[in-house]
């Protein structure tokens, strides 16, 4: 875990799903925006490293997925919760099931 400083420069943006890729946790939640579907699933990044490449931009995790229970596009990402200390919420394998697709 790296310890930043109210002094540190701000960390550069990440920008692409390669940047992603270069630190844990190397996965993210997706939950659809419908109100009353909010259907979730947690995807792997290296899937999508090998389908689109390490630069392909950080955005498209906003655009490329659709709900497959109500078929909806817009969808939200959350990256994984980071415990004090540096404990990273597990992957939890029970929502890794192809709920949502990407294209
Ligand atoms: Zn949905």
């Amino acid at each position: 875990m790296t310890r930043r400083f109210r002094h540190d420069p701000p960390a550069d943006p990440i920008t692409t799903i390669g940047q992603m890729m270069s630190e844990a946790p190397r996965w993210f939640h997706v939950t659809c925006n419908t109100i009353g579907c909010r259907n979730r699933a947690a995807v792997p990044l290296v899937p999508l490293i090998l389908r689109w490449g390490p630069h392909a931009p950080r955005e498209w995790l906003d655009t490329r997925f659709r709900c497959t229970r109500c078929g909806a596009r817009s969808t939200s990402v959350t990256r994984p919760s980071v415990a004090p200390f540096g404990v990273i919420e597990e992957f939890p394998a029970n929502l890794a099931l192809p709920i949502e697709k990407c294209e």
